[in-house]
């Protein structure tokens, strides 16, 4: 069994066997929920650092709650329809997405996120959501490698959230074997 496909078999473990017996304890213990789900996503990252992918087609899936409320521009059909204003980190996802030259996607629901996935068929996918969101969708679409980064909520969940993009960044360096803008422009351009 190579490396790949052993980490892949033990996440299938962890997000098959172990996540619905987690969330039976939060069913019951409601205040450790959100915790439990932080530390399947943890357990996950972890698993896929080290599978060691090297991946070449990296999707970067964010949450509409990233897009700052007072901006009208409409950024789920196309993510450079953002102006750059800075009011919100869109635009610096927007840069990395360029600069990298990754596929960005702006999901409103897990259902307009599945579709992404299906149409874009990337080799993994980096997400950003709420850790019950984040949890789940790992889960969905397992045995696609998702690397789970969670969003900030200084003003609750929905509204105006955030997300550290240096944390995007150096998962990008990890699932692109450290190289992801050479590769991603190898691809590109071949
Ligand atoms: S950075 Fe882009 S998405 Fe965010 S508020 Fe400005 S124009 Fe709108």
């Amino acid at each position: 069994m190579t490396i790949r496909y052993k980490y892949k078999f033990i996440r299938g473990i962890l997000l098959k066997v172990l996540f619905p017996l987690y969330m039976l304890v939060g069913a019951f213990v409601p205040s450790k929920k959100e915790s439990l789900q932080a530390s399947i996503i943890r357990m996950n990252n972890f698993l896929i650092e080290r599978a060691q992918l090297n991946t070449r087609k990296l999707l970067l899936l964010m949450p509409h709650c990233l897009q700052v409320d007072k901006c009208e521009i409409r950024i789920t059909t196309d993510v450079h329809n953002c102006k750059g204003c800075g009011r919100c980190e869109i635009k610096d996802l927007v840069r990395i997405c360029d600069e990298y030259r990754l596929e960005l996607h702006i999901a409103t629901g897990g259902n307009l996120a599945r579709r992404v996935v299906s149409d874009v068929r990337p080799e993994a996918i980096i997400a950003v959501a709420c850790e019950r969101d984040l949890s789940s969708g790992i889960v969905d679409v397992y045995p696609m490698p998702v690397y789970g980064v969670s969003n900030e909520r200084p003003f609750g969940p929905c509204l105006n959230t955030k997300v550290d993009i240096s944390k995007v960044e150096d998962a990008i360096a990890m699932l692109t074997g450290n190289n992801g803008a050479q590769d991603s422009k190898d691809v590109s351009s071949g």
